[in-house]
């Protein structure tokens, strides 16, 4: 469920972006983009990956809404929401109207240098406001290994230790880092979303780390 509805990007990444959603007795259908996974995301109900949305917080927490109540999610093992950066009216509503299920918590995405960080450190203070539980940190775009050369540059230096000093600063969990790996862009842009993917392993082992801190 994609609630960044003013850069809605999970279409692209799915290779789904020129679905549309329809809408039938039980509700609107999500896109599926395989038989155990489907999207939802405002993406779908643009006119063209041109269109802006301007809306201000009451018409955003209108359709999160909607996306929770009226799309016929059939039945799920995992429902992922992704979110804008910050902690901002999508942030706010959807942990509202999810306040009384069993909402596991948050992931956090940053990248290692500290402008980054100063945004992530307000997030993780979000969360214990609002009592949403840290699943845990992911530093994206850590380290470049040149395919080359395979010299490793700090493209964004971790002046201040990166995310894993910041996690342990802040208590939360650290979950890994993923490369900054040029093919992974490339992936998304085409929605190659497949077992080829570039850098899975890195993948595989964070999500294997969310698996394992939810049964706690
Ligand atoms: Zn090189």
């Amino acid at each position: 469920m994609d609630i960044d509805l003013c850069g809605p990007s999970m279409p692209r990444i799915f290779g789904v972006e020129n679905e549309q959603v329809h809408l039938s007795g039980s509700g609107w259908s999500p896109v599926y983009v395989e038989e155990n996974l489907c999207v939802m995301s405002i993406g779908f109900l643009l006119k063209g990956p041109k269109e802006a949305v301007i809306w201000r917080g009451p018409k955003k927490n209108g359709l999160i809404k909607q996306f929770l109540k009226d799309v016929d999610w059939g039945e799920l093992d995992y429902l992922l929401i992704d979110t804008p950066p910050g902690t901002s009216d999508e942030h706010m509503s959807i942990v509202q109207y999810l306040q009384d299920t069993n909402l596991e918590g948050a992931v956090i995405i940053t990248t290692p240098q500290e402008t980054a960080l100063l945004d992530v450190r307000k997030e993780i203070n979000f969360c214990e406001k609002v009592k949403l539980r840290v699943l845990g940190v992911v530093e994206n775009m850590s380290v470049f290994v040149c395919p080359k050369c395979k010299v490793s540059t700090e493209i964004f230096p971790p002046t201040t230790g990166g995310a894993q000093r910041m996690a342990e600063e802040m208590n939360v969990p650290f979950l890994g880092k993923i490369p900054l790996n040029s093919q992974i862009g490339k992936f998304c842009d085409e929605g190659q979303i497949d077992r080829n993917f570039p850098s899975r392993e890195c993948f595989e082992t964070i999500t294997e780390s969310i698996l394992q801190r939810m049964k706690k």
